[in-house]
């Protein structure tokens, strides 16, 4: 009995901020005075069942049965790849393909941040392009299957998964009574609440121009996700190019838009990581109208000129730390 009580006060302790290696990047989690042991163990074991059923890196996962079947038969989806992939056809719908969850092919092909990374050759691109297109899926929503109905295409999540986990951690905590912290997914970032009662969590917009750079710009936010997506993430430079891991499928090329990076601010982690990876592709103009098309979505743009476009939302919250960085009022022109 007096070593059930000892255990019980023990995992009901509040431990400070846990910090794993999964879905491919550094996931931070830090619920404050509700961090138990055993929520923070509870959290990363979501993380890594998500893992296992959405890599594009492990030979394992539900995704890669589905790649490794591809022009071959369709394979049962896992009910989370089902509805990723549901939500990242609809943006690639919306945005005419400049997201493509089919973009595996040019991504195994540079390999960036692998110890594979190269630039391929035109030839090499232009085969790797052929195989990249988001019409082709088949998704039978009654036997609960996708079918890449061509040998070689794949599926790659990885612009839009970590922001489905953020979510899916949120609803996990609100159903154990935790309503307060911050979760942050490899710069996925998602506030739980507000910080203490009444005051804001303060998010700070990295320079663009360096890895894990100082922040630049800073954001208040109560229950909102803040999801970037920038040219030094994941690299390499060669003979004086940097090719960065945010292909554009029309030329199978990293994304040349003169935006260094895009952070959305939303209420849906999902949608917000699957639009900050759209926007820098399609550049600030489209970019910007796309942001207006979701009521609850605003961005903060930053260009290779060191302007910033911030959407009317936000343009009396945003603070700039950094005076390198020029806010352009209106970023509707
Ligand atoms: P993010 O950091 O959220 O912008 O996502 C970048 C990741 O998404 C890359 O590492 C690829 O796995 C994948 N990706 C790259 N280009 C695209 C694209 N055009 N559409 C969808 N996913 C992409
Ligand atoms: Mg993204």
């Amino acid at each position: 009995m007096l070593f059930a009580l000892i255990s019980f006060f023990s995992c009901a302790k509040p431990v400070p901020k846990q910090t794993f290696f999964v879905l491919g990047t550094t996931c931070t989690i830090n619920l404050g005075q509700a961090g138990t042991k055993d929520v923070y163990a509870e959290c990363f074991s979501y993380l890594s069942e998500l893992e296992l059923v959405l890599s594009a890196n492990r030979s394992d996962s539900n995704v890669e049965a589905i790649n490794r079947e591809a022009g071959v038969k369709p394979v049962v989806a896992h009910p989370y790849t089902l509805e990723v992939l549901t939500t990242a056809l609809d943006i690639a719908r919306m945005t005419n393909g400049a997201f493509d969850p089919t973009i595996g092919p040019l991504v195994k092909l540079w390999g960036i941040g692998t110890e594979d990374e190269r630039r391929p050759s035109n030839e090499e691109i232009d085969e790797a392009r052929a195989l990249v297109s988001w019409k082709m899926v088949q998704v039978d929503t009654e036997a609960g299957t996708v079918y890449l109905p061509v040998k070689g295409m794949r599926l790659d999540l990885g612009a839009i998964a970590k922001g489905y986990a953020a979510d899916g951690l949120s609803r996990l905590l609100s159903t154990r009574g935790v309503h307060r912290g911050i979760i942050d997914l490899g710069g996925n970032i998602l506030t739980l609440g507000d910080k203490s009662p009444g005051q804001a969590w303060k998010i700070g917009i990295r320079d663009p121009r360096i890895t894990r750079g100082g922040p630049v710009m800073g954001l208040p936010v109560i229950s909102k996700t803040v999801v970037t997506s920038g040219i030094h993430e994941r690299f390499f430079v060669e003979n004086g190019n940097h090719w960065h891991h945010i292909i554009d499928p029309a030329t199978g090329y990293p994304a040349q838009s003169k935006l260094l990076s895009v952070s959305i601010i939303g209420s849906t982690s999902m949608i917000a990581d699957a639009l900050s990876t759209s926007v820098f592709i399609m550049g600030q103009e489209k970019g910007l109208d796309l942001v207006q098309k979701f009521p609850d979505i605003e961005a903060i743009l930053i260009d290779n000129t060191n302007k910033v476009y911030v959407s009317p939302g936000l343009t009396n919250s945003i603070s700039i730390l950094d005076t390198a960085f020029v806010k352009v009022s209106d970023t509707t022109q």
